[in-house]
């Protein structure tokens, strides 16, 4: 099959190239998003893979239908970015990478919590100046917490298991528990109550209209003061808004996120030489609590590695019309 990707960077095409074997398909890379004006590069191939911050719209899909198109291969988890009731209506079948090493997720979901509340990203600049003055690093210790995790599916489960390791209590809020996080010592209750009793809050459920805003000023009302808030998950979990209002008044003492609500225009960019008109970004970017990282928790070589082969395979799957396990659809 002959694969148009768009959204590249050097991780994915070298990952990509090297996973290739075995697979007897033809690969073009563009590192331009998809967009109205770039669906024209998908002209002449079978696939399209796109990322994340794609938006798959029915303009596009229209497009892809006249160009012949019948699959889109998502490289990531997430497809809230794809209309696929339009999707279905033209013909375009949708497969996704549902679990790439949940741990790479979970895992930068701690390494941002312990950065933020041992202030090594501090300590790190600091030593580089020769200065080893310890004032202002009191951090807190995870040991003995209440963490609440918002959705216990394979990244939630993976971050259950990372804090039990560190000692914490741990809450979960899911609209299906899991008997496996049951047996590990998780309590499962609703949300309010998950989020009133806990000192630590990470956010691992997908972007739904359930959930957008999930994190708005009522819910905040609801947090204890201080509270550490993570989310590894989708930007617009959290309203933005909501939440510089709550760094003002100290009900959040730290913030860790690695996706923010209007990341399309940002993230995955170099924009060093640009002045941002993000208004929220900039305010949040100058709060001492506040760590940002550009979504790169899924970025290891582990989870890339898988990211191509399960790409690569479900490609493969339609292209024998065989079953597709990883298929996504409206329901
Ligand atoms: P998953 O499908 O395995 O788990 C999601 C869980 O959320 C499920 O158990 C589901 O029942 C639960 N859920 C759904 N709606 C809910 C609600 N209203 N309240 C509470 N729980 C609810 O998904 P996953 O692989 O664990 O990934 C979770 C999310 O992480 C993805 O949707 C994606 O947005 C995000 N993600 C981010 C990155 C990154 O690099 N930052 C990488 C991969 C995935």
């Amino acid at each position: 099959m002959k694969i148009a990707f768009f959204s590249t960077k050097s991780y994915d095409r070298e990952s990509f190239l090297n996973h290739r074997e075995g697979f007897n398909h033809e690969f073009s890379f563009f590192e331009v998003g998809l967009d109205h004006k770039t669906v024209a590069l998908a002209e002449g191939h079978d696939v399209i893979c796109s990322f994340v911050n794609d938006p798959v719209d029915e303009f596009i899909l229209k497009k892809l239908a006249q160009f012949g198109i019948k699959l889109i291969a998502l490289r990531c988890a997430g497809f809230n970015q794809v209309n696929l009731e339009a999707a279905a209506k033209h013909g375009i079948r949708v497969v996704r990478v549902p679990a790439y090493s949940p741990e790479a997720v979970a895992e930068h979901a701690f390494a941002i919590l312990l950065t933020l509340i041992r202030k090594t990203h501090k300590a790190f600049n600091r030593v580089r100046e020769n200065n080893f003055s310890l004032e202002g690093l009191t951090g807190l210790n995870i040991h003995g917490k209440t963490i609440g995790v918002i959705g216990t599916g394979a990244i939630g489960k993976a971050f259950c298991r990372i804090a039990k390791g560190f000692g914490a209590k741990i809450l979960a809020h899911d609209l299906y528990p899991s008997e496996e996080m049951v047996a590990l010592g998780v309590t499962y209750l609703p949300l309010q109550k998950v989020i009133e009793q806990s000192q630590i809050i990470s956010l691992h459920c997908p972007l739904t209209p359930e959930t957008r805003h999930l994190i708005n000023s009522k819910t905040l009302s609801y947090m204890q003061k201080g509270v550490v808030l993570i989310n590894t998950s989708r930007g617009a979990l959290i309203d933005t808004k909501a939440t510089i209002k709550a760094l003002k008044t100290k009900k959040i003492g730290f913030l860790g996120i690695d996706v923010y609500e209007q990341e399309e225009h940002i993230f995955f960019k170099n924009l060093s030489e640009e002045i941002l008109e993000d208004e929220q970004i900039s305010r949040l970017m100058t709060f001492p609590n506040v760590l940002i990282t550009g979504h790169q928790a899924f970025l290891t070589h582990e989870a890339l590695a898988q990211i191509a082969t399960t790409t690569l395979e479900n490609i493969t799957a339609f292209e024998k019309g065989e079953i597709l396990q990883n298929e996504v659809k409206k329901v």
